[in-house]
């Protein structure tokens, strides 16, 4: 329809809403209900002083059992009604992640009488308990339940889940005194004692977002590595025998601790703990503490560390949000307590620059090699060049609204995008790096943004919050640019097209080859994944299975879908020879590629379009000698 057509297609319709009364869609006759308005009867969060100090203690030693048993001694001036809230917006998850699926058994007594708690109606992580004349103090118990679990596998004790506490206070105004039973046998490690913990144990008097910003590593096999200079690593695994360094992942793991400190100038904890929990379950996440992270790591992290270069860009990672999330942290996203909603807006810094430098620090410190990243860029640059269609309707801004979104899986990720304000923030901030160094002609780079932005104020474990124009008034003070303007333009922009100016002016080309970089390849094999994104459009998975199909590729429009299992190529029996054979010779021939797939319906054939080969990125050098985005990816001088 063309725009006239639609100008007079929608008159009619005006004339006829104009007419109609108020209530034009209920039939006459029916019943309709009127508002009932929502009451908050819980008190917002204020920065008052809270009166007393809750005791805290809880009993893992059942732990394998899925049994965690809590009880609390919170202390109460007044009679008369006060609220107890379960943490449900939880820092580093950016979204209302809270376990409150897992709390059980909650009793409630004073002076030896049972209490009755209500849950609130619209918060189901408040409970209003009133409190009877005469009482000083309530004892709350509940169970933190979960999967019973091995002997031998570790757990990470997060404190968010393990309390309640008092509506009506900024929780840094909260004191808590922890004690902690473990397993027996068991000892752990955590920001909170600057030495192992034992099977019981009492931490010092800390405010509320200190406990919760101090998770406990625990199980039997514990591990402890100092990474100097107050840094340390403590890893538990199933087996002691997964938790053997070589000395160059320990070299790169110190060198790591050096080239923070290097890129930012001061620290923001006093003692740092990477708690490095390993399992062969652990499929390589994280989270970001002031002074810890917790670090989800396979079975392979210590024994094989070139197995899965991903998996050691975990750390550098959370380390380098120590600065950029935890003392830095968006205004928006900041919040006084656990029942605040945060805002995620500004997560293509948080999590975008932090993304940048986990690749910029894995390379600096040795954790991975130059070449190791230069694939990595790679493949996100291809990813956002020709494989991510869901930039033709979604800006990059809009991913930042995904922790909100996201249910555990995306049916379509190239479509969806899901996540990109990691992955693609980071490319466009290999964008801003290299404006800097090619206007300032090399003196300057990110580097003097971060040491700018997340260095001050050396020892401050704090927050300081900023905004988006903080952002661009510190890029300015950089480098003068129109930073605003260029971060909206990327941030908005809904033509399919990506931040990659970076590569041209670092001094490389993306180049096509007919075999995986060494990133891609040792991705791949990690994961399982044989990668066609770049020509037929899909990815296979384990037993020739579809794992992805690209959104409007060849793949795609010939019909397959990732339910399907592959059995044939052009008539032949599958495997991967043969099918990268049929890829390479329909170069030549021009004839579709027909592949037989099976699913529960049957067997069918899809005959692809597609006489491009075998394509796989690379990036490869177009300047003799040290190129601009070398500069980027080398060690800091002392
Ligand atoms: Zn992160």
């Amino acid at each position: 329809m063309k725009g006239y057509e639609l100008r007079f297609a929608i008159m009619p319709l005006l004339a006829l809403s104009t007419a109609l009364p108020l209530h034009a869609q209920t039939p006459p006759g029916n019943s309709a209900p009127r508002l009932t308005a929502i009451v908050d009867p819980i008190p917002a969060a204020a920065d008052r002083n809270f009166e007393g100090v809750i005791t805290l203690d809880v009993d893992a030693s059942l732990i394998t059992r899925g049994i965690v048993e809590v009880q609390e001694r919170v202390p109460v001036t007044r009679p008369g009604p006060i609220y107890l809230l379960y943490p449900k917006w939880i820092p580093g998850d950016h979204r209302p992640s809270g376990s409150i699926d897992r709390l059980a058994g909650l009793q409630i007594t004073a002076n030896g009488k049972k209490l009755g708690w209500r849950r609130d109606t619209v918060d189901a992580s408040a409970f209003r308990v009133d409190v009877p004349a005469g009482v000083t103090v309530l004892t709350i118990e509940f169970q933190y339940l979960s999967a019973p679990s091995s002997l031998f596998t570790p757990q990470m004790l997060r404190w968010s889940s393990l309390l309640l506490y008092p509506a009506g206070y900024f929780v840094r105004d909260i004191a808590v005194q922890a004690a902690l039973r473990l397993p027996d046998g068991w000892t752990g490690a955590s920001a909170l004692s600057s030495g192992p913990i034992g099977s019981t144990a009492s931490f010092d008097t800390v405010p509320l977002d200190t406990l919760v910003d101090s998770p406990v590593l625990t199980g039997r096999h514990i591990k402890s590595l100092d990474l100097g200079a107050n840094v340390s690593l403590a890893a538990a695994g199933e087996k002691e025998e997964q938790l053997t360094v070589s000395p160059k992942q320990l070299e790169g793991l110190r060198s790591l601790v050096e080239q923070a400190d290097r890129l930012f100038g001061a620290r923001h904890f006093d003692r740092y703990a990477f708690l490095v929990s390993i399992s062969a379950r652990n499929g390589g996440t994280g989270v970001e503490h002031h002074r810890s992270s917790e670090n989800y790591e396979d079975d392979a992290f210590f024994t094989s560390p070139d197995e899965n270069p991903d998996a050691q860009t975990i750390l550098p990672h959370e380390y380098a949000h120590s600065w950029n999330g935890k003392f830095r942290r968006p205004a928006d996203l900041w919040t006084p307590d656990y029942r605040t909603p945060m805002q995620d807006d500004l997560l293509w810094v948080y999590e975008g620059q932090t993304s940048f430098w986990e690749s910029v620090l894995a390379a600096r410190s040795g954790l991975l090699s130059r070449e190791m990243i230069l694939g990595r860029f790679a493949s996100l640059a291809a990813t956002y060049m020709e494989a991510q269609p869901g930039s033709r309707w979604r800006s990059l801004q809009d991913t930042t609204a995904e922790p909100l979104i996201f249910r555990g899986s995306s049916p379509s990720p190239s479509w969806q995008r899901d996540f990109d304000f990691y992955t693609e923030a980071a490319l466009l901030w290999l964008d801003v790096d290299q404006l800097i160094r090619e206007q300032s002609a090399g003196k300057r780079s990110l580097d003097d943004f971060a040491r700018a932005f997340f260095g001050p104020r050396d020892g401050d474990w704090g927050e300081v919050t900023y905004d988006f124009d903080d952002v661009v008034a510190a890029l300015n003070a950089v480098a003068r640019h129109d930073w605003g303007s260029f971060l909206r333009r990327h941030l908005e922009q809904t033509d399919g097209t990506a931040p990659v100016d970076w590569i041209d002016r670092g001094g490389y080309r993306l180049v096509w080859r007919d075999r995986p970089n060494s990133y891609d390849l040792a991705v791949d094999k990690a994961d399982g994944i044989t990668d066609y994104t770049h020509s037929i459009g899909l990815t296979l998975g384990a037993g020739n299975k579809v794992a992805s199909v690209l959104w409007d590729g060849p793949a795609f429009k010939a019909g397959l879908s990732p339910r399907t299992t592959l059995v044939s190529v052009n008539g032949v029996p599958y495997s991967i020879q043969v099918l990268e054979d049929a890829i390479r010779s329909a170069a030549s021939t021009r004839q579709p590629i027909v592949l037989g797939a099976k699913d529960e319906d049957g067997e069918h054939d899809f005959s692809i379009e597609w006489t491009g080969g075998l394509r796989y990125p690379w990036l490869e050098k177009a300047v003799k000698g040290i190129a601009p985005l070398d500069r980027t990816l080398s060690p800091l001088p002392r």
